[in-house]
C-alpha cells in the first residue's frame, strides 16, 4: 500500500455548485401534532402529481389547521408515517435503511477491495459532511457492512458508499459552526427502504438528507423534538477521481491496523483485500 501524502490542507473539497443546500425549517417547541407549515413547501412538502407528499419519507400529506394560531398546515395522512418519518418520529431509534444480502464471495472480494483501495476518498467525503467522524468509526462501519454483506450487492456503486456508510452510522455527535454540541444523522428519502433501492434501473433519484439536532434531553439519542433543521445533500459523483486525498499517518495506521492487518490474520495469512 502506498503511503498517503500528508498535508495540513485537505485538497478534497466539495465542488462549488455541488455543495450542501440548506433548507431551514422552523420547528415549533409545541410538537404534539406534527405538522408541515405551508410556507415551508420548499422544505418539507413536495408535489407528486396533484398530491402533496413529505419531502423526506415521501408519504402522502393531508391538510390541517391549528385552531390556536389560525394557521394551515400539512401533516402526514397516516399516523404510522408520523412514527416512521425522521421529521416527526418520537423514537430515538428510528427505522433504518435495510442492508442485508446473501454473501457472494467473488463479488464481495472485488467490491470491498475497490473500496479499500480508495478508502481515503470515501473517508474525506464522509468527513466533509460529519467533521467529527473518526477513522475508528469508519472501520466499525466497514465491519457492519461486512456483516450485512453490503459488498455482495450486484449493483453496488462505489461513489454512493460514503452516503450509504453515513446512513448506517446512525446518530453522530458533532459540533455546529459556533462550536456548540449538536447531533447529526443521515438518511435517504423514503424510496430507499433497502440499500438496493438506490441502484434500481430507472429508479427515482433518491435524495440524501443531513438532519441536525440539539442534544437530547431525557433520551439517549435525539428524536424529532430536537430536530433543528435538515439539509438536502447533493451527492458528489467522481470524488474518487480527485488527486491525492489526504489522510494522516496516524489515520492510515489505524485503518490498516483495524482492517487490513486483521483481514490478513482472519484469512490465515492470505490477503483478503489487496492494497
Ligand atoms: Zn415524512
Amino acid at each position: 500500500m502506498s503511503r498517503v501524502p500528508m498535508s495540513s490542507t485537505p485538497r478534497f473539497r466539495r465542488v462549488e455548485g455541488e455543495a450542501t443546500r440548506t433548507t431551514k425549517v422552523p420547528m415549533s417547541e409545541k410538537r404534539s401534532q406534527p405538522s408541515f407549515a405551508q410556507e415551508t413547501s420548499e422544505g418539507r412538502k413536495r408535489m407528486v402529481g396533484k398530491h402533496p407528499c413529505c419531502v423526506v419519507c415521501l408519504a402522502r400529506l393531508a391538510p390541517g389547521s391549528d385552531v390556536d394560531t389560525h394557521t394551515h398546515h400539512y401533516r402526514h395522512a397516516s399516523s404510522d408515517d408520523d412514527k416512521r418519518c425522521p421529521l416527526t418520529t418520537s423514537s430515538y431509534q428510528p427505522e433504518w435503511m435495510d442492508v442485508r444480502h446473501i454473501r457472494d464471495e467473488a463479488r464481495e472480494a472485488a467490491q470491498r477491495s475497490a473500496f479499500m483501495d480508495r478508502w481515503q476518498y470515501h473517508y474525506l467525503a464522509m468527513k466533509s459532511l460529519a467533521p467529527s467522524l473518526t477513522v475508528r468509526r469508519l472501520t466499525l462501519l466497514v465491519r457492519i457492512a461486512d456483516v450485512a454483506n453490503l459488498w455482495s450487492y450486484p449493483a453496488l456503486v462505489q461513489h454512493d458508499l460514503p452516503y450509504v456508510l453515513l446512513a448506517l452510522a446512525g446518530f453522530i455527535r458533532d459540533r455546529d459552526s459556533s462550536g456548540e454540541v449538536c447531533w447529526v444523522r443521515f438518511c435517504f428519502d423514503g424510496a430507499v427502504r433497502d440499500v438496493s433501492d438506490l441502484w434500481r434501473e430507472a429508479a427515482h433519484v433518491s435524495r440524501f438528507f443531513r438532519m441536525v439536532y440539539r442534544p437530547p434531553i431525557g433520551t439517549p439519542f435525539p428524536t424529532s423534538r430536537e430536530l433543528v433543521r435538515f439539509e438536502t445533500v447533493e451527492r458528489t459523483l467522481g470524488f474518487t477521481n480527485q488527486a491525492d486525498p489526504i489522510a494522516s499517518i496516524e489515520d492510515s495506521d489505524e485503518f490498516d491496523c483495524a482492517l487490513i492487518r486483521r483481514d490478513e490474520k482472519t484469512d490465515g495469512g492470505s490477503m483478503r483485500v489487496s492494497i
